[in-house]
């Protein structure tokens, strides 16, 4: 029998900001994953603490980025990979209303240090853009593949990690904790994203998933280095190739991308810039989002060993970090878990 603190399932987003919570607290773990969910392999890794449709603050966005930002700068260190590419997110401006807006907006105390209150003009003929653009500020895209690869990788090297599908119906209940195969846990937490679906003790919970797709295109003549949002994200990835996207789907929940989403984008990407380019790949996954569209942390109602961490929603860079600081708190130091993320809120 091997003994651990912890047993993780899931080595996305939600596991992987969990596991590192473990780590800086010396906690024994092993992990599971079947890379059965793409949802962090896939994402386009922005961090922006603003809702550019709306000009409203994202919430919790100061307490997420405090969180976040440290321990992806660790992660590179230690892994020795860069991860965090700082850059700004333009927003275009469709209007000179819309500018007002934007003014309106910078003014409110929470918002006036992301939102930059000198408009961008635009001088580049590859984009249309006459209203120019917003600038904001503190953003950035976490290279979130290298750093799940990087993750495994040295998770595998000190023999933490199971590449193998969990299997719920060999999980056994002990008093102080529990057991599944040859592993004794005290505590058990999911982490599986969308694939909560097959998890008997959690697939109750009011999980609204949205498949997401992104083109990766290569556009030689296009030249720009700020993250572009017009009717899509443009994120620059070097080397002339951009991230695009994304969609949201409801109905086709399957991780295989499609052809109505490459419509979809391309024909966005054509009212925004005015440039040849070239697809060259395509990539699907779906999203964990939750009804209310909070995250889904909390223990099981019968069996207080085991936990979730789910719900990451669309902005799972940011709030990961963020609510596996919770969840570990509340699991080992009996701090309360706020009540809006608390799974109790649906019981
Ligand atoms: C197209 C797209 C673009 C996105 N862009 C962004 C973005 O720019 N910025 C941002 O912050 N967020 C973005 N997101 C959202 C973000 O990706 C999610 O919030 C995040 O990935 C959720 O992470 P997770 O760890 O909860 O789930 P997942 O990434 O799905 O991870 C769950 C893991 O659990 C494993 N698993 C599940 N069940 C089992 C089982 N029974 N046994 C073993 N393993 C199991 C899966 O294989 C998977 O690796 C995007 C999402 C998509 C789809």
């Amino acid at each position: 029998m091997i003994q651990v603190d912890y047993i993780v399932v899931g080595i996305g987003l939600a596991g992987i900001s969990f596991c590192e919570q473990l780590r800086a607290n010396n906690k024994s773990f092993v992990v599971f994953d079947n890379a059965s969910q793409l949802s962090s392999t896939v994402a386009g890794g922005l961090y922006n603490p603003v809702v550019l449709k709306r000009f409203t603050p994202v919430w919790k966005c100061q307490e997420q980025l405090e969180q976040a930002l440290p321990m992806y700068e660790r992660l590179e260190q230690e892994l020795g990979v860069k991860l965090d590419y700082k850059l700004p997110v333009y927003r275009k401006f469709a209007s000179l209303e819309e500018q007002n807006h934007w003014f309106t907006a910078s003014d409110k105390p929470i918002l006036s240090k992301y939102l930059s209150t000198q408009i961008v003009k635009n001088t580049n003929e590859a984009v249309e853009a006459p209203f120019g653009f917003g600038e904001v500020l503190e953003t950035g895209r976490i290279d979130v593949r290298t750093l799940i690869e990087a993750y495994k990788n040295e998770l595998q090297k000190n023999n933490q990690l199971n590449e193998t599908l969990f299997d719920y119906d060999e999980l056994k209940f002990e008093n102080n904790g529990i057991e599944y195969r040859d592993i004794k846990a005290k505590h058990i937490v999911f982490a599986e994203g969308f694939g909560i679906k097959d998890n008997p003790f959690f697939n109750n919970l009011p999980l609204n998933p949205a498949k997401g797709e992104l083109l990766i295109i290569h556009a030689p003549e296009l030249k720009i280095d700020y993250v572009l949002k017009a009717g899509a994200f443009l994120i620059p990835l070097g080397d002339d190739n951009y991230i695009v996207g994304a969609t949201y789907e409801w109905k086709d929940l399957t991780n295989q991308p499609s052809e109505v989403a490459k419509e979809e984008l391309s024909a966005k990407l054509q009212k925004i810039i005015n440039c040849p380019f070239t697809i060259v790949n395509q990539v699907a996954g779906v999203r964990p989002t939750v009804k209310d569209r909070r995250p889904l942390v909390g223990h099981h109602a019968d069996y207080r060993n085991m936990y979730v961490l789910n719900g990451l929603g669309t902005r799972g860079v940011m709030i990961g970090p963020y609510v596996a600081s919770q969840l570990y708190d509340f699991i080992e130091n009996e701090l309360p878990l706020e009540s809006e993320i608390d799974i109790k809120r649906f019981q």
